[in-house]
């Protein structure tokens, strides 16, 4: 089979997720406006499947025919009524076409085989978006930096975390605070999004991993009200429930360990010895933590790290030693190990979802500063990246056995839009 191809994600699309159907909803409220709605709404999808750097770039892909084979004898729009339409959009059917997606998936049973060793674990993560000296809105949360105001936009994103694919579950805004001079803050906002993502969803996960941030008991509190679990790195170092454990853990050895071989970039995995991590557990239940009922589980991991560090053609062995404290509501029957994997996978550097929405998709770009589009914009790049990884993960076979890499995909799926006959209505239909 050769690569894939754009007419195949469409129809996939089409036919797996009901995406013709929901183009057709799109709306906004311009008063008679002389491009549909479904245009801009196909046109933006595509442009952040196509992993768009700007709308600048959106309007050359416009003016230059990239869209012309796709949508013919339908009137484009050039980026002013982009932005006119983006301005006043409706985010209702947005939300509902990504909440069609999530459900569907489920249906479909994305999920059954869990993220990690059976379970479904999703992470949290505050996600900036971008940062202004220049321009604002209602919605700008302010920072002081270097003796100036910046105003800068952020939000916290619900990813799954492990197997492939990474689905984007949800993305929620932090809004500057009514009457106070407090902006909102990460958890929040985080412990929003879960409540909204379960009240639509129901049980959408097992496993919530957070990093520090979320030590704290209404967190914990919540995340048991909605039948999930919680796993929370922990840093600080004064809190009692941490000096209880450490004190306890002081004078005995390692109740577990084990070893594993990681994979180094592929860029440098050359036939020198992998990095190679031994891990110590010491993992004991039964710790009280002030406002939280029942008492949580913690966990020290001692990792020794054996790598290669590369300085020009030079290449050394060597060892490090990293700590890595946990709270868990998970009882004893999940292992220390699979603990320790879900704190591994969630920050690791390779085939991080979280990560890849920073580098690959260009979330930090502002496209557009006005409160409206910002929230369009990002519902349409979850929509976009979603429908994206669903595709290569679970039409195509074996993605990554087939060593295409995303952006490679990415190019070819732009180049086949001037290439293939078939319009975009015939797909999506
Ligand atoms: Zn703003």
């Amino acid at each position: 089979m050769g690569r894939p191809t754009l007419q195949q994600l469409l129809t996939y699309v089409s036919k797996v997720y009901g995406i013709g159907e929901k183009i057709k909803r799109a709306k906004d409220g311009r008063k008679d406006p002389q491009i549909m709605e479904s245009t801009i709404c196909c046109v933006m999808l595509l442009g952040f499947v196509w992993r768009m750097k700007s709308l600048n770039q959106l309007n050359q892909w416009l003016k230059y025919g990239r869209f012309k084979k796709l949508l013919p004898g339908v009137r484009l729009p050039r980026v002013d009524a982009v932005r006119e339409s983006l301005s006043q959009y409706d985010l209702e059917p947005l939300q509902e076409m990504h909440d069609g997606i999530i459900h569907k998936a489920k249906r479909n049973k994305v999920f059954q085989q869990g993220t990690m060793n059976g379970w479904v674990v999703v992470g949290l993560d505050g996600v900036e978006l971008f940062e202004s000296k220049v321009k604002n809105c209602d919605e700008c949360l302010t920072r002081e930096k270097d003796g100036e105001t910046h105003d800068f936009h952020r939000g916290v994103a619900c990813m799954t975390v492990g197997s492939d694919p990474h689905v984007i579950l949800g993305i929620d805004h932090m809004h500057p605070r009514d009457g106070e001079d407090k902006d909102e803050g990460e958890q929040t906002v985080g412990k929003r999004l879960i409540r909204n993502l379960y009240d639509t969803h129901r049980h959408f996960a097992d496993v919530i991993v957070g990093d520090a941030l979320y030590v704290n008991a209404p967190f914990i509190n919540d995340v048991r009200a909605i039948g999930m679990d919680a796993v929370i790195r922990v840093k600080n170092k004064r809190l009692h429930l941490v000096q209880d454990a450490l004190g306890l853990f002081q004078h005995r050895e390692a109740d577990e360990h084990w070893s594993i071989k990681d994979p180094e970039p592929k860029a440098k995995r050359k036939k020198q010895k992998q990095k190679h991590i031994h891990v110590e557990a010491w993992d004991e239940e039964g710790f009280e933590m002030g406002g939280v009922p029942q008492p949580v589980r913690f966990l020290r991991f001692r990792e020794t790290i054996t790598e290669n560090k590369y300085r020009g053609k030079n290449v050394k062995r060597v060892e490090t030693t990293k700590e890595v404290w946990v709270v868990t509501t998970l009882g004893k029957h999940v292992p220390a190990k699979h603990v320790w994997e879900m704190i591994h996978e969630r920050w690791d550097v390779e085939n991080n979802g979280f990560r890849e929405l920073k580098t690959k998709w260009n979330i930090h770009h502002c496209f557009m500063h006005h409160p409206r589009a910002i929230e369009a914009i990002l519902m349409f790049m979850m929509i976009a990246i979603n429908l994206f990884h669903l595709f290569i993960f679970r039409r195509v076979k074996d993605f990554r056995k087939k060593g295409i890499t995303q952006s490679f995909l990415v190019e070819e799926l732009r180049i086949d839009a001037v290439l293939q006959d078939v319009p975009l209505y015939a797909l999506l239909e």
